[in-house]
């Protein structure tokens, strides 16, 4: 395929690069201003896939995702299927349970399914007759002097494409990204930290979940902590995050039980000891990063979102909350300076870099708080209506 900026459309053409939460919710905010939008997504359309593979099976949609799925229409339809949190439930070693409110009474987080949210705003991206949808294609390479994109498809041909701007929504690893980090004056830095997480399923008894389904449930354990949040098959998804030194001392079956015996012994006969046993070695625990950038834009031609700007580390509940509300930012400016990608780009980056980078700390800071202060009194003073 050859498209061109120069054709006969008069509006011009916004290449989307990652079909992820961010990727295809700004698909539709580029479509709804009437720009030709191509999107470009690596993976083969999950909306076909037996199986999605990916980050956590569900996460917690909060004021900021919201805002932004309601600019395009999408709010009602994400959020009736989500479940409200309404307070953190915290379990203590004994079985003890006690609550936290996440602000005022009637104030909730919603737990929502990510593959089904993922497939629903590509379906909704794809009812705009200005937007195509290409799965199974790579990017590989591109010129941030003429726009001109390589991408290479699923049976290893090569495609190209000349956008008249470039959003790199390619997540925490952006091949878009790559090009930023070769040119001078452009702030870049990555940090692991020193844990990893683990999912684990918690079935519904008798048809019910298993614990109270509108709560986010943590277990914190100061160096390591346990959550769960409720899913709509009436499931929990734990995750487990806990330091890597940690999951690799545990080898075996026997071991895993004795570990959560001293710790989280009230999930064990929720999750079921032989899914314990066998489920904590069917992945490694997986590692988390956060990336910090800056600019986010170079000239008038790319400009970056979502976890390809800002990965942050999951503890604040906010990675992709922020990612939407980028789209809803980058929108204001596109009005405030009449679609010209000149003056939007730098102003976005002016506006946007403070509040990522903002957003980044507080996620390393909650990593402490969660497991740690969670517990303490003080934090019961404390009024988080919109993380974890
Ligand atoms: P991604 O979701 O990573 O999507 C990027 C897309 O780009 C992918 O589809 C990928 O296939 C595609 N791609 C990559 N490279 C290329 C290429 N070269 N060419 C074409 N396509 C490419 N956030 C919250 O707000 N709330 C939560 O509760 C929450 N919980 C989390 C729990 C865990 C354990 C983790 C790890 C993260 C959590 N997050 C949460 C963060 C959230 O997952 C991310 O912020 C969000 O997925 C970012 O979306 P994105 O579209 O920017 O990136």
């Amino acid at each position: 395929m050859e498209k061109s900026a120069e054709g006969p459309t008069k509006k011009k053409v916004v290449a989307v690069v990652g079909g992820g939460l961010v990727g295809a919710l700004n698909a539709c905010y580029f479509a709804k201003r009437g720009f030709e939008v191509e999107l470009f997504e690596t993976r083969e359309d999950i909306r076909q896939a037996k199986i999605v593979k990916g980050r956590s099976i569900n996460l917690a949609l909060s004021h900021r995702g919201r805002e932004a799925l309601k600019h395009v229409g999408m709010e009602e339809k994400i959020t009736s299927q989500g479940i409200p949190m309404h307070a953190r439930m915290i379990h203590s070693p004994s079985g003890k349970q006690s609550t936290i409110p996440y602000g005022k009474k009637g104030q909730y987080i919603l737990s929502v399914d990510r593959a089904n949210l993922n497939k629903q705003l590509l379906t909704e991206a794809e009812t705009y007759p200005n937007t195509n949808l290409n799965f199974g294609h790579k990017l590989q390479d591109w010129s941030a002097e003429t726009g001109l994109m390589t991408f290479v498809r699923s049976d290893g041909s090569e495609d190209q494409i000349q956008a008249d701007l470039i959003v790199g929504c390619d997540g925490a690893f952006s091949a878009i990204r790559k090009q930023f980090t070769r040119r001078s004056r452009f702030n870049y830095s990555q940090t692991y930290i020193p844990h990893g997480y683990m999912e684990l399923t918690m079935p519904p008894i008798n048809g019910e979940f298993a614990m109270k389904p509108n709560y986010l449930h943590i277990w914190p354990r100061n160096t390591f902590m346990m959550i769960a949040l409720p899913n709509l098959d009436k499931t929990f998804t734990c995750t487990l995050f806990m330091p890597f030194d940690d999951f690799e001392k545990i080898t075996t079956g026997d071991e895993v039980v004795e570990f959560f015996q001293k710790y989280f012994s009230d999930t064990i006969p929720l999750i079921g000891l032989d899914a314990l046993k066998r489920d904590y070695f069917r992945l490694p625990g997986l590692p988390m990063v956060s990336i910090k950038c800056s600019p986010y834009h170079i000239g008038d031609k790319c400009v970056l979102m979502g976890d390809a700007a800002h990965a942050v580390v999951p503890f604040y509940g906010q990675g992709m909350n922020a990612g939407f509300e980028d789209c809803i930012v980058f929108d204001e400016v596109m009005d405030q300076f009449n679609e010209d990608f000149s003056a939007v780009l730098p102003e976005y980056t002016r506006v946007r870099v403070p509040d990522d980078h903002a957003i980044a700390d507080l996620a390393m800071y909650n990593y402490i708080e969660m497991r740690a202060h969670v517990n303490s009194t003080w934090f019961l003073f404390r009024k988080h209506v919109d993380n974890f």
